[in-house]
């Protein structure tokens, strides 16, 4: 199998100079920079140079968080090469006027399920996904995507996708290779086998280590099992261990002691921990936010480095399974499961426990269904009316469904004043959490193409919940810094052109629950590096992305 494109970061080490901006008095603010367009007089310090792409008079939020403040940024090849003033008589193959526009870093998505849609010819340009901002996408988040990351990745490579990708190695990914669907302990061979798939991923280039405890079958491992295997990626250096956690609501450790087992393991593999699509799910949970925040804190002042990332929607996305039959009933795969289920004596105390399960996320008419294969016309329904229109009790309907073959779901369970309450923590980053599918399978959660512009239109601009600064931070250069993304999330002179031209008046979400196969809007210029794969608003139809693998830095 050829691997010739992956291109390692510091094997393409920029071969341009870096050039300080010769001129640091800011001159270029919008007002200021289209009066003096008018008397010709536009930053000239007549050096004359020539860059590939001139991006002048933008409102630029650097990705740092810092105040946006006016800047041109000069691209050459795929590096910005300067940002700051530049001079007026300074000439490119393509100059972009961004007045009254905002410049950006690339967004980055820390927990992406955009892996097998990259795999599609037909959905490799990764459009919802570019249409958000987003040219960097992690993939293989919940523990899952395949135990071995060679033949993934090289797949992905040969397809050239829109996005760049950056993979991590799932727990339940090499569990099922090793043991399957067994709910017990591995045996210390078992264990070795695992450790031994994680080092392979982290040594093939593998950013971080992900989990997924809340699933199988990650749900039937002990704490002690995934430290283990966090501290075999915990040797590379910029490691990081991210996890789906073991119980975002009450369903058995609960949520607080969910939170707690990442910093626990964190603490014990001495790398930071990221607790992804941080919220307190079902409303026994609502208001426990704040204790969250404080477990949070108190870790984070204890010097770990503990993160969070979060998309923002009241509404989570998963499976009916998942959501609602116990772990046990899961032992084993479907086939086992599926059984169990049709047991006519195991079925009324199975029964019993999903009823229990229904409440905890909000009763019946809180779960949607998303994708039901054995019959597409419930899609978009919720539990309760299906029920009704069926005649029966939503949660024999539910096992109905599941017998069929399950369905994905979206489930309302989260409070506003939570999802306000993380994401105004400044170690909280933005994620979708989505897949890619095709656009005329309208069953994917909005996150999937609105979560970006909607956090950054309806939480920054409109509600204020944070800053525009802090949306895009929190976007781009908090999470490449966090998870080690070398010479991304930054619009710096040396950085990969992963940049984006927005206009502030159009950008959002249009993606709704009913209609969520819907692009967002107000993405003008989306480069990923250094070329346009969103010009004039409109993709390019040209794929720029790459794997990354992680800095192997000594
Ligand atoms: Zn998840």
């Amino acid at each position: 199998m050829t691997f010739a494109k992956i291109s390692h970061p510091l094997g393409s080490a920029p071969s341009l100079a870096l050039r300080q901006p010769k001129w640091k008095t800011r001159f270029c603010c919008a007002k200021l920079h289209s009066l003096v367009l008018g008397f010709g007089l536009i930053c000239s310090n007549a050096s004359g140079e020539t860059y590939d792409v001139l991006i002048r008079g933008g409102q630029l939020f650097d990705g740092t968080g810092s105040p946006w403040r006016c800047a041109d940024v000069a691209i050459v090849g795929e590096r910005i090469v300067e940002v700051g003033p530049i001079a007026a008589d300074a000439t490119a193959k393509q100059v972009i006027d961004a007045r009254g526009k905002y410049v950006t870093p690339g967004f980055i998505d820390s927990h992406s399920h955009a892996a097998p849609g990259i795999l599609d010819p037909k959905l490799a340009a990764a459009e919802p996904i570019l249409y958000q901002g987003i040219t960097t996408v992690m993939i293989n988040p919940d523990g899952g995507g395949p135990a071995e990351l060679l033949p993934q990745l090289a797949a992905i490579d040969k397809q050239t996708p829109g996005v760049n990708v950056v993979p991590l190695i799932g727990h339940n990914a090499v569990r099922i290779a090793v043991m399957g669907y067994e709910n017990r302990a591995p045996k210390p061979d078992e264990l070795d086998r695992m450790k031994n798939y994680v080092r392979a991923a982290m040594e093939l280039g593998a950013f971080g280590f992900s989990s997924g405890p809340f699933y199988t079958p990650g749900k039937y491992s002990k704490t002690a099992e995934i430290i283990e295997l966090a501290k075999v990626a915990a040797k590379f250096p910029g490691a990081f261990y991210t996890s789906h956690i073991r119980d975002e609501s009450n369903y058995d450790v609960g949520l607080i002691k969910a939170i707690d087992e990442v910093i626990e393991i964190s603490e014990a593999a001495k790398m930071p921990g990221v607790v992804t699509h941080i919220k307190a799910l079902g409303p026994a949970m609502w208001g426990k936010s704040a204790e969250a925040i404080e477990h949070i804190e108190a870790a984070r002042a204890r010097g770990l480095e503990i993160w969070a990332d979060q998309y923002a929607y009241t509404a989570s996305g998963t499976s009916l399974q998942a959501s609602l039959v116990p772990g046990w009933v899961q032992e084993g795969g479907i086939a086992a499961q599926t059984a169990r289920l049709t047991n006519s004596e195991q079925r009324s105390g199975i029964r019993k426990e999903m009823l229990t399960n229904l409440e905890r996320r909000g009763g019946a008419h809180s779960i949607m269904i998303r994708l039901y294969k054995a019959d597409h016309s419930l899609e978009g329904k919720r539990l309760d009316e299906i029920a009704r229109d069926k005649v029966q009790e939503p949660i024999d309907t539910a096992i109905d469904l599941l017998v069929k073959g399950g369905a994905a779901i979206i489930s309302f369970n989260m409070g506003d004043k939570d999802l306000d309450a993380f994401m105004r923590q400044p170690w909280t980053m933005t994620c979708t959490d989505g897949a890619l599918v095709p656009l005329d399978q309208g069953s994917e959660h909005p996150r999937a193409y609105g979560a970006f512009p909607r956090k950054l239109r309806r939480y920054a601009m409109e509600r204020g919940v944070i800053t525009v600064e802090q949306a895009v931070h929190t976007s781009s250069g908090l999470t490449a810094s966090v998870f080690g993304i070398k010479d991304r999330g930054f619009i710096r002179p040396g950085a990969f052109a992963d940049v984006l031209v927005i206009d502030p008046a159009t950008v959002g979400d249009v993606a709704t629950y009913e209609k969520p196969a819907a692009y967002a809007t107000g993405m003008v210029y989306v480069f990923v590096n250094g070329h346009l794969a969103i010009a004039n608003g409109k993709v390019t139809n040209e794929r720029f992305g790459r794997v990354l693998l992680r800095n192997k830095r000594d």
